[in-house]
């Protein structure tokens, strides 16, 4: 799809551009003190709050719903700033559009569905103000690209995309893995998209946001989407995560917002001789891979021959146990060679599987 009709909906001079406000409007008093505070940061370009809020377990608190509208809609005039929130189906489209919400988006478990990004989507024809899209909670670029292309397709031509992390069964220190390559991905398929990190779902716990904003920020992503609560403890949703505008404000004053502009380095005569290294070595890697998986395929023939099983176990161990030693004293991250040597080792693995399916075909 071509997104280059994309306009430039808030020529974003300074980043991070900063949305901000509760994870859910709860009471019109708790609205009014947190965006009035929020606005006098003077760091906020758009208050948020969520009137509807999808939750994983039945019973939880679900929202306000279209009451708190007004709250939110209020909260903007008060302090002069434009309101935004989710919508998951065409009566919440309606709603907001009714009650003069500036900004919609639509969450990570609605971007899922191409059924409820489809009926937004139609309840959004004839409509131009912006609208932002979460990525969907599984990590599926396509997924995300898909939702993006049925809201231009209804003709919305102020597109952002949100970036909030994906969810995972295992364990890890995040609520939602980040997994940067995914919007990195989609900012190089598209760069007229703008994205907005939200680190407080990336993180679901406030001592981890300052790391995750830097982060985006340092990947060049146009903004931030930041929960804050005037009484984070209290919060009816995701009170853990949530920070109070005072903090809000400290963690946006820490940043460290770096040049975007290539212009300035990317003539730099350091950076060009970096670079250079960069693809003699990259080159070199692949050779090395070549020549690594010619070995593989030999290895093949040979097991075949040998009437060997593909998967030796035991090599197996000794290769991940003496390589990851080697490059743990080379001060590598063990992770990330352990991730290597797996991808090595699946694609050896498919080379040899083909000699040996091969064999049974011409067999
Ligand atoms: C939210 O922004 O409060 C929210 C529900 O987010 P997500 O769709 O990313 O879970
Ligand atoms: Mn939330």
């Amino acid at each position: 799809m071509d997104f280059s009709r994309i306009k430039d909906w808030n020529n974003f001079k300074t980043r991070p551009f900063l949305i901000s406000g509760p994870c859910s409007a709860e009471t019109e008093e708790q609205m009014q003190t947190t965006c009035q505070q929020l606005a006098q940061t003077g760091k906020v370009n758009v208050l948020r709050a969520g009137i509807w809020k999808p939750r994983t377990r039945p019973n939880a608190f679900e929202g306000v719903g279209k009451e708190a509208l007004t709250w939110l809609k209020q909260a903007g005039i008060d302090n002069n700033l434009p309101v935004a929130t989710e919508v998951a189906n065409a009566q919440h489209v309606e709603a907001c559009l009714k009650a003069g919400v500036d900004i919609l988006w639509i969450g990570a478990r609605t971007t899922v569905n191409p059924f409820s990004v489809q009926e937004v989507a139609d309840a959004l024809k004839g409509v131009d103000i912006p609208i932002l899209v979460k990525n969907p909670v599984n990590p599926d670029l396509q997924l995300w690209i898909g939702a993006l292309e049925r809201i231009h397709q209804a003709g919305v031509t102020k597109l952002g995309a949100i970036h909030r992390g994906f969810s995972s069964f295992q364990k890890t220190a995040y609520r939602n893995v980040p997994k940067w390559e995914i919007p990195i991905e989609l900012k190089a398929t598209f760069p007229e998209i703008d994205i907005i990190c939200d680190p407080s779902h990336i993180a679901g716990t406030r001592s981890l946001l300052a790391t995750v904003a830097q982060k985006a920020m340092d990947l060049e992503m146009t903004g931030l989407m930041i929960e804050s609560h005037v009484n984070p403890d209290e919060a009816w949703s995701d009170a853990k995560q949530q920070i109070n505008p005072e903090s809000l404000n400290e963690l946006i004053g820490n940043l460290t917002i770096r040049s975007t502009e290539a212009s300035s380095f990317e003539t730099s005569s350091e950076l060009t001789a970096f670079r250079k290294i960069i693809d003699e070595i990259d080159e070199s890697l692949i050779q090395t891979l070549v020549s690594r998986m010619a070995l593989s395929e030999k290895i093949g023939q040979y097991k075949l021959d040998n009437n060997v099983t593909i998967l030796q176990i035991k090599r197996w161990e000794e290769i991940k146990k003496t390589r990851m030693e080697h490059a743990h004293c080379e001060g590598l991250n063990n992770e990330f060679v352990k991730n290597l040597l797996q991808l090595i080792h699946k694609e050896s693995i498919r080379q040899q599987t083909d000699v040996m399916n091969k064999s049974v075909t011409v067999g």
